[in-house]
């Protein structure tokens, strides 16, 4: 496997300024202050190390587009969540690492609820962030997939602040997937108690220059919906398609497999086999769309049987606003 390092050497850069770079004692922060005030808006990238997109987010919003220059009002704060593993993820290629690109020690979207006793390498990372991410109003989480999917935003609130994805070239909205998934995801940390707003994305596939032009468009339409830059003239009316996360998948032991490959969002029938092992079937509930499988039939390293294989989600309602 070439390393990122090769493959997308100016990432590695912006890489390199995160790790240099500083805020009130924590590593890999950049702050964008405005004279003017207005909400802080906390970007959020590389939660899993190998998940370059946001990565070409920063790059973008520091050069050519100029966001120092450009910011009206308001701070953003630019993190780069899980600094270890994407370093790993670009300098740290040989064979048998792999694991460690997306984490070193624990999945940072399955944080435990209390961050101040565990010393495994993502618990103290996000204890150091956490004084940063409390500061955010609202706050934007870039992921990216291992199947080539479409894109979707993870509503992280209870309810989904539509305002906020104006402009943002995803229809797919997933809901309530923090409330069934296994501990808690990064973003269940941000801000300073029920006004904040958050959300993610998954862009697409992981190393997708597709997936990084829209973490680009993403951002920047938020930023404009909050008012912290110009608005460029985004789309006001959008139809969505939500789905309704209700239940996951976690596989008993290692000897469970998915029964087929599982695109995201496949609509699977009432009953219908999802994966099997050495114990009993695991079937379908009800007709529902499958979300975040495995790829064909293996267990990926990083998929413990601590943690969900896959999620289940209602069949799909659209709505406009
Ligand atoms: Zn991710």
């Amino acid at each position: 496997m070439e390393a990122a390092s090769k493959k997308f050497p100016i990432l590695f850069q912006t890489l390199n300024t995160f790790a240099a770079s500083e805020v009130d004692g924590v590593r890999g922060v950049i702050r964008i202050t405005s004279k003017n005030p207005g909400p802080t808006v906390g970007i959020s990238i590389c939660t899993h190390g190998n998940e370059p997109s946001g990565l070409a987010v920063a790059h973008y919003l520091l050069g050519e587009y100029d966001l120092r220059t450009r910011l009206q009002k308001g701070t953003v704060y630019l993190v780069l969540n899980n600094l270890e593993a994407v370093m790993n993820y670009f300098v740290g290629a040989e064979a048998g690492s792999k694991e460690k690109y997306r984490y070193i020690d624990f999945n940072m979207n399955r944080l435990p609820s209390d961050i101040h006793k565990s010393d495994e390498y993502e618990v103290r990372r996000a204890r150091e962030l956490l004084p940063i991410w409390e500061r955010f109003d609202i706050g934007l989480d870039i992921h990216s997939t291992r199947q080539e999917s479409e894109p979707m935003i993870i509503n992280g609130s209870e309810l989904f602040h539509h305002s906020l994805v104006k402009g943002f070239p995803i229809a797919n909205v997933i809901s309530d997937i923090v409330a069934v998934q296994v501990g808690k995801p990064a973003i269940a940390f941000y801000g300073h108690g029920n006004h904040t707003q958050t959300l993610g994305i998954e862009t697409g596939g992981h190393e997708n220059a597709g997936s990084f032009e829209r973490a680009k468009t993403c951002t920047v339409a938020l930023l404009e919906s909050v008012g912290l830059i110009l608005n460029g003239g985004i789309n006001t009316s959008h139809v969505y398609n939500e789905y309704k996360v209700f239940s996951s998948v976690i596989f008993p032991d290692q000897s469970y497999l998915c029964a087929r490959y599982f695109p995201n969002y496949e609509f699977v029938r009432a009953g219908e086999v999802l994966a099997r092992g050495d114990g009993a079937d695991i079937v379908a509930p009800q007709d529902c769309h499958v979300l975040f499988a495995p790829k064909e039939t293996e267990v990926p390293t990083w998929n413990s049987t601590a943690e969900e294989a896959l999620f289940l989600a209602y069949p799909v309602r659209e709505f406009r606003v």
